[in-house]
C-alpha cells in the first residue's frame, strides 16, 4: 500500500513512521509513503499556503491552490483516481470498519489541515472522503493520518506476526476483546482464571465469547445494538444480564 500525505510539518512523522510495525511492513514492501510539503507547490511569491478569510474573523485559511496543484501531481497518470482522505474534526468518525474499508485501496493520499482549517473548495472539489479522529479539535490533522496509516497498515497481508491478533481485536468482531492473562499464573496472590490453564480449547473458547459480551455489554452497549449475535451468544448475554440483576438486587 502506497501512502502520500500532504503536510506542512513532515518532520513530525519520522519516528513514528520508522520505527515498530510500520518500519516492519516497509522493509517487507507492505508498505511505502510519500511526505509532501505542499509549501513547495504553492504559486504565492512569498510562499504563502494561507490566506485571511473572506467574511472577517479569527484564523487563517488553507488556500486551495497548493493543495488542488500538489494531489493533482500525484495523480497525474494513474489510472484511477485514488482515495483522498480530509483530516478534519467534522468528518465521518474514524472507526475499525472505515480502516478496513481503506485498507483494500492501493493509494491513499491524505490532507492534513492546519490554523483555522480549509477553503471549502477542497472539500467539495477535491477530496473523497473527510475523517474525524474523535470528537475534539487537534492543532493539525497530522495526528490523524499517523492514526489512519497505523490502523490500516497492520491490516494488510502477514504485517502483523500473527494474522489471528488483528481479525480477533476489539470493534473487528462488533465486540470489545476478552481479557488477556500471561505468566505468572499467580502473581501477589491474583490468579488467574482456572479455565485458561485447563488445556480445554472448547471451554477456553467460551469463557472468551462469554467475557468479550460481558466487557462490551458493561462498556459499550451500543455496538452490541449493531452486532449481529449468534443464539448461543444471545444466550450468554441473557446469562450476563441476569447475573447483573442478581448481583444489584
Ligand atoms: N476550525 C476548524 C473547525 O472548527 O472545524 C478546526 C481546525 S483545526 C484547529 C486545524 C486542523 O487540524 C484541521 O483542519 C484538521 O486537519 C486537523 N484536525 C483537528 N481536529 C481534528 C480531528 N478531530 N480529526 C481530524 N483532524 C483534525
Amino acid at each position: 500500500m502506497k501512502i502520500d500525505i500532504l503536510t506542512l510539518f513532515p518532520d513530525m512523522f519520522r519516528g513514528v513512521f520508522e520505527a515498530s510495525i510500520l518500519k516492519r511492513a516497509q522493509d517487507m514492501g507492505a508498505f511505502s509513503y510519500r511526505l509532501i510539503d505542499f509549501r513547495e507547490y504553492t504559486d504565492d511569491k512569498h510562499n504563502k499556503v494561507d490566506d485571511y478569510p473572506y467574511g472577517g474573523g479569527a484564523g487563517m485559511v488553507l488556500k486551495p491552490q497548493p493543495i488542488f496543484d500538489a494531489v493533482e501531481d500525484i495523480i497525474n497518470g494513474e489510472e484511477k483516481k485514488p482515495r483522498i482522505v480530509l483530516l478534519c474534526p467534522q468528518g465521518e468518525s474514524y472507526t475499525q470498519q472505515k480502516a478496513e474499508e481503506l485498507a483494500k485501496e492501493d493509494h491513499l493520499i491524505m490532507i492534513c489541515g492546519h490554523y483555522e482549517g480549509y477553503d471549502e473548495r477542497i472539500r467539495e472539489h477535491l477530496v473523497t472522503d473527510e475523517i474525524s479522529i474523535g470528537d475534539y479539535v487537534l492543532t493539525g490533522g497530522e495526528l490523524g493520518a499517523m492514526v489512519i496509516t497505523d490502523s490500516v497498515i497492520r491490516l494488510q497481508p502477514e504485517v502483523l506476526g500473527n494474522d489471528e491478533s488483528a481479525v480477533k481485536d476489539s470493534f473487528s468482531t462488533q465486540l470489545l476483546e476478552h481479557p488477556h492473562y500471561t505468566r505468572p499464573n499467580d502473581f501477589r496472590g491474583l490468579k488467574v482464571p482456572d479455565v485458561l490453564t485447563s488445556g480445554h480449547h472448547g471451554k477456553i473458547e467460551e469463557w472468551r465469547t462469554y467475557e468479550s459480551l460481558k466487557r462490551t455489554y458493561h462498556r459499550r452497549p451500543d455496538l452490541l445494538e449493531r452486532a449481529k449475535l449468534s443464539d448461543q451468544e444471545l444466550k450468554m448475554l441473557d446469562k450476563i444480564k441476569s447475573e447483573d440483576v442478581a448481583r444489584d438486587s
